[in-house]
């Protein structure tokens, strides 16, 4: 046990000073398959807006073409990929499945104004626990 909490904190401590991350993922996948039914594409700093911008991208990026416009909310359109199966709710292609899915979900999510859907089997957690943040503010606010 103790070497599980002692591999958690150096996860921790990597994501945090040297990847520069906010939160790290807890839980596990439970296989629903709704993180790929509402899908926004971030090219650099902004969230994809206009189909015509996107049938450009996918000429650099092969596996937007799995992607199908299903509509647009205020952060930008919404995708949906053709790979998962409508029945099973399965991945198609799970064992060929690109990078950015095996690593979903990261915080850059957040930074695209998504979330996480409310049954997703993973969590977001802060790396500093908030407690933390809560005594360091308060402290600041004393000393103020
Ligand atoms: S929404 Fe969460 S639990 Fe469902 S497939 Fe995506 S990552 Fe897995
Ligand atoms: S390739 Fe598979 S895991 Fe990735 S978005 Fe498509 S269906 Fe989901």
């Amino acid at each position: 046990m103790y070497n599980v909490i002692m591999l958690l904190e150096i996860k921790k401590w990597f994501l945090s000073k040297i990847l520069r991350k906010k939160y790290y993922r807890t839980g596990k996948c439970k296989a629903c398959g709704k993180c790929c039914t509402q899908i926004y594409v971030k090219h650099y700093k902004h969230v994809i807006q206009d189909e015509k911008e996107f049938e450009k991208l996918q000429y650099l990026h092969s596996f937007y073409k799995n992607l199908k416009v299903i509509g647009k909310d205020e952060i930008g359109l919404i995708f949906e990929c053709q790979n998962l199966d409508p029945v099973t709710h399965k991945c198609k292609i799970h064992f060929q499945r690109p990078g950015i899915c095996r690593r979903y979900p990261q915080e850059e999510l957040f930074s695209m104004g998504g979330a996480l859907s409310d049954d997703c089997g993973y969590k977001m957690e802060p790396i500093i626990p908030f407690k933390d943040i809560i005594n360091k503010l308060s402290k600041s606010k004393h000393k103020a």
